[in-house]
């Protein structure tokens, strides 16, 4: 008879639920893996080929151990499957000396003596040709920022937690989860089967409200695009490419945001990446996500981006769609569920989830297994909403 009992099941196997299935298994634990949709989909958050990662965090100095853990483990998982994973071509924080793209970038850097450099427009210029700065835009360099390519992390992590024993299920969404009276674990249910567990650690990505809606956090999902376009200027291509081109997050007063990008890592045909970060509007579910990109919408990417690169916006070689599942302050929810002993959660990655995917799989499976972990955490506590009252 197939087992139906496991010392952890993690719901969720996309960015956060592979690295928790490979860690859960690699320190011993029966894990059973569930996930509504096949291997390596884009369907959630974690596709579009890359995510940026970087040190210099100007969303809270806060968050930089956790990134110097998660550079280590990316490299480990590197060295484990051969598999390139990260691609560091060197970051560009662009925006006024006060903008928070350059000013939190800077805090975070000399609080934790961070590499970096602080770049005027005339250098930045001279660099790297394809920006254009005004005169009063700088910089922050980060050479060690750069790249992650998620569906290989994912494919890295599901193969690592395959080898160490993990048995993970595919097209078997889980209907319904409870904790059992008594500190007896928990029961989950999808289509297909019922599963006990000690305990259960929820990945569910923008599926939060389904699974979590007792957690009392007002996530938003957020339908955002990422464009690929083929450069127009006389070099084409040449200049974007990942050896000269470096990642960029840039922030002007009059913007609703800011826009970021990637080097052409795709091949001569590839494109370049572009995308608004965290544009309004745009609030859906799962289920309503218009998964269209409409003509308008390129208009205003092109539009935006060529006042910035101006020889980036040619044609749109292809766009596709992604959810943020975003909290109120935009930081991350990561603990053991205040409701229930067996459950830990790990969501609300509010658009800049992905570098810490290695980190967040150490974290849960300490979380699932000790019930508590060394690792900076206080600021994920999902209790901060209850408090505040909503
Ligand atoms: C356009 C875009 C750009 C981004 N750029 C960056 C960036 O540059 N840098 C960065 O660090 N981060 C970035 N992010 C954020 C980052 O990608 C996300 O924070 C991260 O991918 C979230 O991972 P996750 O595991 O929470 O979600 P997912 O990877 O979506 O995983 C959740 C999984 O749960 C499964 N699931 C849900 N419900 C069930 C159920 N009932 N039963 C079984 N399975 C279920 C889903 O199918 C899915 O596979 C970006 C995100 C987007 C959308």
């Amino acid at each position: 008879m197939a087992r139906t009992s496991y010392d952890v099941i993690v719901l969720g196997i996309g960015g956060m639920g592979s690295a928790a299935a490979h860690q859960l298994a690699a320190r011993g634990a029966r894990v059973l893996g569930l996930e509504r949709f096949d291997p390596v989909h884009d369907r959630g958050s974690s596709h579009g080929g890359s995510r940026i990662i970087r040190q210099s965090y100007f969303e809270g100095a806060d968050y930089v151990p956790l990134l110097l853990r998660s550079y280590e483990l990316f490299e480990r998982l590197e060295r484990e499957t051969g598999r390139e994973l990260m691609v560091l071509s060197g970051g560009l924080m662009l925006g006024t000396r006060e903008s928070r793209t350059v000013a939190g970038s800077l805090a975070a850097a000399d609080a934790w003596d961070l590499p970096h450099e602080l770049l005027d427009a005339a250098e930045i210029r001279r660099r790297f040709p394809t920006l254009s700065p005004r005169a009063d835009e700088v910089a922050l360099w980060e050479a060690r920022a750069g790249l992650v390519r998620p569906e290989e992390t994912v494919r890295a992590g599901i193969e690592r937690a395959t080898a160490a024993g993990a048995e993970l299920r595919f097209r078997e969404p889980v209907t319904s989860w409870e904790a059992l009276p008594g500190g007896a674990g928990v029961r989950v249910r999808t289509a297909l089967g019922s599963y006990t567990a000690g305990q259960l650690v929820i990945c569910p990505g923008a599926w939060a409200l389904e699974q979590l809606a007792d957690l009392g956090v007002p996530f938003t999902i957020e339908r955002q695009i990422m464009y690929w376009f083929q450069p127009s200027g006389e070099s084409g291509v040449e200049p974007f490419l990942p050896d000269r081109h470096p990642v960029y997050i840039w922030e002007r007063p009059e913007d609703d945001t800011q826009i970021y990008g990637f080097p052409a890592i795709d091949g001569p045909e590839g494109g370049a990446k572009v995308a608004f970060f965290r544009r309004a509007g745009g609030e859906c579910t799962p289920e309503t996500i218009d998964r269209t990109v409409h003509p308008a919408e390129v208009a205003t990417m092109a539009e935006h981006a060529g006042r910035h690169l101006p020889s980036l916006p040619g044609a749109l070689l292809h766009a596709a769609t992604c959810m943020y599942t975003t909290t109120p302050d935009e930081h991350f929810v990561i603990a053991r569920h205040p409701a229930h002993e067996a459950v830990t959660v790990a969501c609300g990655f509010s658009g800049h989830g992905f570098k810490f995917v290695p980190v967040v799989g150490e974290i849960l499976a300490d979380l699932a297994l000790t019930g508590t972990t060394a690792h900076p955490v206080a600021l994920f506590h999902p209790g901060r909403f209850a408090a505040s009252g909503g």
